[in-house]
């Protein structure tokens, strides 16, 4: 009766933890797509089969032995295949039938395998090591998905793949601790169990949410600072990175430059087309603008048809050739607008910067050479003249 109570206190426990932290899921963000949102599917049946693994075991009172075996480590490789498939879903991969079918399969094999194990392996730590390299199949391919996919920047990619190795030490620790020391006893101790489920599932679930929110966190800080009709970066980038590399050009003593441009008579584009034309003449700016500028430079759409370009290590006399390249690409480039090619021209005003100035001010001698290139023609390359 003891026991029995005792056992009831741990499932209820599992049980309890289980269902809160599944009603959780239907408060984390859901993600966009269909795919990745899916993951959280897999992740609720995992949760599910946790509580049915506990329960699993607790069919020994029933005096069924190999059947309580062959169930429980049923349901802990099935938990692998669906943390594998929550994983899988989490970073964009479809799971097919050719998935279903693969778990199918193994877990047939490995029904049987626990079978003869339980009749003709007497020693417990060899029938651990058997259920551990079973289970070491889905989690091995789920963290070779997460290699592929796993980008060091990104602080949610490291957090899951962190809780993944730690819940893959879980299931090592525990098949240690049972072979060493209670692979003699007839049964697993609940509390062994228990406590190895209930850190298994707490570590993957917050591994999981905090991926989830960091990336939406991560999307969130990338929009705020994206043009969305251009996709260069916009004005709310310039405060932030402009004082990081001024500072770092006062620091380092290292030329920076800026140029600004503006597209010529854009209004007249806007007008004779329409405003979606504009918008398409404003997208092709910036992509000839983009491919032509090194991956240390930053484009940036500052207003309507105004964008500044920051070039760190480069002075007056490399900017102003760096300007004069853009002019030409700019002039080169036929957009086509509703089956008709147009060529639009920009002008540029070119400064390097003086550290001993304000951001501001050396923004407005941009400002100052562009507006003399438009006063002079239009279609032209000035640099600030102090
Ligand atoms: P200038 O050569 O002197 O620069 O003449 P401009 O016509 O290019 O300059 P102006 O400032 O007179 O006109 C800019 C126009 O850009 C006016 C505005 O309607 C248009 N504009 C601003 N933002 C957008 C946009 O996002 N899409 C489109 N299609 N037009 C825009
Ligand atoms: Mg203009
Ligand atoms: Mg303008």
């Amino acid at each position: 009766m003891q026991e029995y109570l005792v056992s009831m206190s741990y499932f209820s426990a599992l049980s309890i933890v289980c269902i809160v932290l599944y009603a959780f899921t239907y408060f984390l963000p859901t993600p966009e797509n269909q795919n990745k949102a899916r993951s959280t599917f897999y992740f609720r049946l995992l949760l599910l089969f946790t509580i049915a693994a506990f329960e699993a075991i607790l069919l020994r009172f029933e005096y069924l032995p190999i059947a309580s075996a062959i169930v429980t480590n049923l349901f802990i490789l099935l938990i692998s295949y669906l943390l594998m498939f929550a994983i899988y879903t989490r970073y964009d991969c479809e799971i097919t039938l050719r998935h279903y079918l693969a778990c199918a399969i193994h877990s047939v094999f490995f029904i049987g395998l626990i079978y003869l194990a339980q009749i003709y392996l007497n020693a417990g730590y060899l029938r651990s090591a058997l259920v551990l390299m079973n289970i070491f199949i889905p989690y091995a391919l789920t963290l070779r998905k997460c290699n592929q996919q796993f980008k060091m920047h990104r602080v949610g990619d490291r957090i899951l793949y962190g809780s993944l190795l730690l819940t893959l030490l879980i299931f090592v620790v525990y098949v240690v601790f049972y072979a060493l020391f209670f692979s003699d006893e007839k049964h697993v101790p609940l509390s062994l169990y228990f406590t190895a489920l209930l850190s298994f599932i707490c570590i993957l679930f917050f591994g999981f949410a905090l991926s989830i929110i960091y990336s939406l966190v991560g999307k969130l800080r990338k929009e705020i600072i994206t043009d969305k009709l251009t996709g260069a970066k916009n004005r709310n980038y310039l405060t932030d990175v402009a004082e990081k590399m001024y500072s770092l050009a006062k620091r380092r003593q290292e030329p920076l430059s800026v140029i600004l441009c503006d597209i010529d008579s854009f209004k007249k584009i806007n007008d004779s087309y329409g405003h979606s034309a504009g918008d398409k003449v404003l997208v092709s700016f910036s992509h000839v603008i983009e491919s032509s500028l090194r991956t240390e430079d930053i484009l940036i759409r500052i207003g309507g048809e105004e964008f500044i370009i920051l070039l760190p290590y480069n002075d007056i006399d490399k900017a102003v050739l760096t300007a004069e390249r853009l002019r030409k690409a700019i002039n080169e480039e036929n957009i086509d607008i509703g089956g008709k090619n147009i060529q639009i021209s920009a002008s540029f005003g070119v400064v390097q910067v003086d550290t001993t100035k304000s951001i501001d001010d050396n923004i407005n001698h941009a400002d100052i050479a562009l507006y003399e290139a438009k006063r002079s023609g239009r279609n032209k390359v000035i640099a600030y003249s102090r």
